[in-house]
């Protein structure tokens, strides 16, 4: 019998180097501060420019565009690693990342040229903005237009929940452009909106105060209000073409969305076992390590097999995605099981701190309030349930 001499590789040399190197950065400069910040609801702006030196908002946009040009599964490594200090620092560069890949993959060349550039530094910051404040996960049931006026498109209606709705340069909009469109999602487009970062009045949009939030603090997620806001054709994404595309474009660009946050619910996941493992060994309960109590012992292999399960199934599906091949069905499971894992995590190492775990004064406290954000973005854990059983049917009719 052959004597097996490889060893198993998760991470590439080059994945290692990257995903080390951002845990360092995240051990150093964010967890440090990370209840500081969360406290406060402030946001971490020292933190943000020195991500944009080491070039965390290029990852995924190709070298000729100033970016890293590095694949899906390195960015989720890279996501993970960010979410294990603070999910809100994964979510500055992650509405960030869906606004690349959606100029990346649907733009005209004129707009991946104008705008890519600067978004690869993080000069220019991307939000998205599908929700409305009576319709989130029945995106065909969105009430803003753009309405053509002149030559020019005239934007009304408003938007809600857009994660970094202030700072951001550009919002990636979707609204009705043909509100009696049979089905809705024909007559949908979606809009590049520039605006200036931090400006909360422009002609034709309103950024009303933050939301007040449970946890997900520091970066900042706001209504929009236009009225009356004007663009040209340059943009729409994809030009004249990207007209009635909207849909497809952002479910397209959620697909990857859901890996994105399947990536962070790892990450939370990770860290809510780190917290747990560590306490459990110093905390002494009936004179031994409260660890060393098999209920407890039980609580640590359950919340480490689910870290392991949550990032298998999201290596798989953003590898599949680095494959070209499709994957709604793998990208909702890991999506569905990794913010059900980080969530469930969450809640056992709160119960292992005991009391302590409902002290401000501890890590574990923020995490329990980051944690079930993860269960609503980019589709709800019933609404990936909706797409994984639909799907599964589709591909095993009988
Ligand atoms: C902090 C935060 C940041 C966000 N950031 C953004 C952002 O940047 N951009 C953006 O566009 N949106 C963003 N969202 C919005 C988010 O995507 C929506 O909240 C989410 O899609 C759910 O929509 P909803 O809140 O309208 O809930 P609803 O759609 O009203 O759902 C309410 C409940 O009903 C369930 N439900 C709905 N339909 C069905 C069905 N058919 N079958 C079974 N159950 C169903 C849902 O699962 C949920 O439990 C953010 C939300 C939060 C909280």
């Amino acid at each position: 019998m052959a004597v097996a001499t490889a060893t198993y590789q998760e991470k590439t040399d080059e994945q290692k180097a990257i995903t080390e190197m951002v845990r360092q950065f995240v051990d150093n400069e964010i967890i440090p501060v990370a209840e500081e910040f969360d406290h406060e609801d402030k946001f971490p702006e020292a933190i943000v420019e020195h991500m944009k030196e080491l070039g965390l908002f290029g990852v995924t946009i190709p070298e000729e565009y100033g970016g890293m040009g590095l694949d899906m599964a390195t960015y989720a490594m890279i996501v993970e690693e960010l979410s294990r200090g603070w999910i809100s620092i994964s979510g500055v560069v992650n509405t960030h990342f869906i606004g690349s890949y959606l100029l990346m993959k649907f733009g005209t060349d004129e707009q991946r040229e104008l705008y890519l550039p600067r978004m690869a530094t993080g000069e220019v910051r991307g939000a998205f903005s599908l929700s409305e404040p009576e319709v989130g996960s029945d995106v065909q049931g969105i009430k803003s237009t753009a309405t053509e006026v002149d030559g020019a498109w005239e934007i009304n209606g408003q938007k809600m929940w857009v994660t970094n709705g202030l700072r951001s340069g550009l919002v990636f909009v979707l609204v009705k452009t043909d509100p009696k469109a049979d089905p809705p999602y024909r007559g949908m487009t979606c809009f590049i909106c520039e605006k200036e970062p931090g400006q909360s009045e422009v002609p034709g949009l309103t950024i009303p105060p933050k939301i007040k939030k449970m946890g997900y603090k520091g970066v900042e997620s706001t209504e929009l209000v236009f009225d009356g806001f004007k663009v040209d054709d340059d943009h729409v994404l994809g030009g004249r073409d990207g007209i009635g595309e909207g849909f497809k474009q952002m479910m397209d660009a959620l697909e990857l969305g859901r890996v994105n946050v399947a990536a962070r619910g790892v990450g939370v996941a990770q860290r809510s076992l780190e917290l747990a493992l560590r306490y459990s060994q110093e905390r002494k309960t009936f004179g031994k390590p409260i660890a060393q109590h098999q209920a407890i012992t039980f609580k640590l292999a359950e919340m480490g097999t689910r870290v392991e399960a949550a990032r298998l199934l999201t290596m798989k599906a953003a590898r599949m995605k680095d494959a070209g091949q499709r994957s709604d069905i793998e990208a909702g499971m890991a999506k569905l099981f990794a913010s059900e894992a980080a969530k469930e995590n969450a809640e056992e190492a709160l119960r292992i701190h005991g009391g302590y775990g409902y002290s401000k004064e501890y890590e574990i406290e923020r995490i329990y309030r980051d944690a079930p954000l993860l269960l609503i973005g980019e589709g709800t854990s019933e609404i990936q349930k909706m797409v994984i059983g639909r799907k599964l049917l589709e591909r095993n009719k009988i």
